[in-house]
């Protein structure tokens, strides 16, 4: 149902602007396209203009100071996100076989949840709306950009980031990542951020922007806990993104074999094995599953260096009065419904991903929270702590009240878009639509009953998913996303 999976247009576009940037040659004899032709740009017109209003309230919470009771002192906080990390992959969410002890231990201090779901399957826009706020069509919509925050761009309204905001109130702040995209001409998420460091291991690779360098976790602890030792002063904002589980799936020793011996017969992890999967080459299920150890070996690696990085902070005593929050921008998929890696797919491995919480001044520990939530409500949850009203264009919800027991079930609904809005879903705690933008065609799935995915039910529970359906093209209207297909007759409108 998705295109290829592997990011060829943003890295043609991408590689445009590095071209640019670094003088660094790209593929040649590649259709390179200006810029600004990389997004398709909703205009808020519609095929279906009859539904203007969300059927459901978009909120934005005001401080509640009171409820969380802050320490006098402004507390640190430390935002880890982990690219391309499914919740399944953890221990804390049940997974047996996959070793991560710190974050584990980090799961048990401090709050659980048990389901997140990212707004992007790819890596710019997810990790634009956790520091927005804001859904990516609406930063879209503001920024008319495929290269999400680039302050170059005039956007046709303000947008504040996180870091901005607590940069504005005192705050020291520093954002350690380890992906190219990332990088300040092509991302503009370094707004507010007073040190932004790109950290990461040189690759030999050169046809690809997004592999000129690859994430090693030990390279991204360094580089954080040399912030810490140099430049840290309370309050601070310390972001660190972690690459490493993202492909190719290279983990070092004694990682690459913590999952499995050696095995000369099996695939590695290389790009060469990606690029012959993303060109839909078979693979025997024995092979998928070394793969998944390797992925496992990643996430492992990457939660020993998370360890490491909390550890030295915590003897630099700089760990005080800190929240301590870790997540992924999105998950992975390897071969569910017979789709590989992330973009474009909104299914479970890679729409489910991991978000704890710690800071014990607060949050019981060993506390697991069940009701939907969202990556765009972690800028409010911070923002709440630290007393801040959120900014005009947040779309999310503090988690506080969900984390404290004083909102027992969410009112929450989760809308996951992707690059070419062909696909949009919207999920509720029970129940998850995809509509296919192009078709009509609607999957409905339990949420519950299905973590798989395996049993649409659109035809059977018809009522629900028409119902999902109008709630979904009203958030679309709203949002500037062209409704491509209006909704089909009832009986023509599942697959
Ligand atoms: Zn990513």
């Amino acid at each position: 149902m998705h295109e290829h999976p592997l990011e060829t247009r943003h890295n043609k576009t991408a590689c445009f602007l590095l071209v640019l940037l670094l003088a660094v040659s790209c593929a040649s004899g590649e259709d390179i396209p200006p810029p600004s032709s990389g997004l398709a740009l909703g205009s808020g017109a519609t095929a279906n203009g009859s539904v203007s209003t969300p059927p459901f309230p978009i909120i934005t919470q005001p401080p509640m100071a009171n409820i969380v009771s802050p320490p006098m002192a402004k507390p640190n906080i430390i935002f880890i996100t982990i690219d391309s990390l499914r919740a399944d992959a953890l221990g804390a969410y049940g997974n047996n076989r996959a070793q991560t002890p710190h974050l584990d231990a980090l799961a048990k201090q401090g709050v659980r949840f048990g389901l997140d779901i990212t707004q992007y399957p790819q890596t710019d826009y997810s990790h634009a709306a956790m520091f927005t706020g804001a859904s990516p069509a609406s930063i879209k919509d503001t920024y008319r950009t495929p290269y999400v925050l680039n302050s170059s761009d005039v956007p046709t309204k303000p947008m504040t980031t996180l870091a901005e905001i607590l940069a504005g109130q005192g705050y020291t702040t520093a954002g350690i990542y380890s992906y190219v995209g990332l990088t300040p001409e092509l991302s503009g998420l370094n707004r507010g951020f007073m040190t932004y460091q790109f950290a990461c291991l040189p690759a030999p690779e050169q046809k690809y922007l997004e592999r000129l360098c690859d994430g090693r976790a030990n390279i991204t602890t360094d580089a954080a806990l040399q912030w810490v030792k140099d430049k840290a002063a309370t309050p601070y904002f310390l972001w660190v993104h972690y690459q490493d589980p993202h492909y190719p799936y290279t983990p070092p020793p004694p990682f690459d074999t913590m999952y499995g011996p050696p095995c000369p017969d099996c695939v590695d992890g290389s790009y060469e094995t990606i690029d012959r999967l993303g060109a839909g080459e078979p693979i025997s299920e024995s092979n998928i599953a070394r793969l998944v150890d390797l992925y496992y070996g990643e996430t492992s690696f990457t939660d020993q260096e998370i360890g490491r990085l909390l550890e030295n902070i915590g003897n630099a005593r700089l760990l005080d009065n800190t929240l301590v929050i870790v997540t992924a921008d999105h998950g992975e998929s390897f071969n569910e419904h017979g789709l590989w890696f992330h973009p474009g797919i909104l299914y479970n491995p890679v729409a489910r991903v991991p978000l704890i919480i710690s800071y014990p001044e607060t949050i019981p520990g060993g506390s697991v929270v069940d009701a939907l939530v969202r990556s765009i409500d972690i800028m409010l949850t911070i923002l709440e702590l630290v007393n801040i009203p959120p900014p005009e264009q947040a779309e999310g919800k503090s988690l506080w009240p969900l984390i404290l027991g004083l909102e027992q079930e969410s009112e929450r609904v989760a809308i996951l878009e992707e690059r070419d809005d062909n696909w949009v879903a919207l999920i509720t705690k029970n129940w998850k639509l995809i509509r296919n933008n192009v078709t009509g065609g609607l999957e409905l799935y339990d949420m519950i009953m299905d973590y798989d995915e395996s049993n649409n039910l659109a035809s059977i529970n018809l009522e629900q998913a028409l119902q999902m359906e109008w709630e979904l093209i009203s958030w679309m209207n709203s949002h500037g996303i062209t409704v491509q297909r209006g909704p089909l007759a009832p009986m023509d409108s599942v697959p």
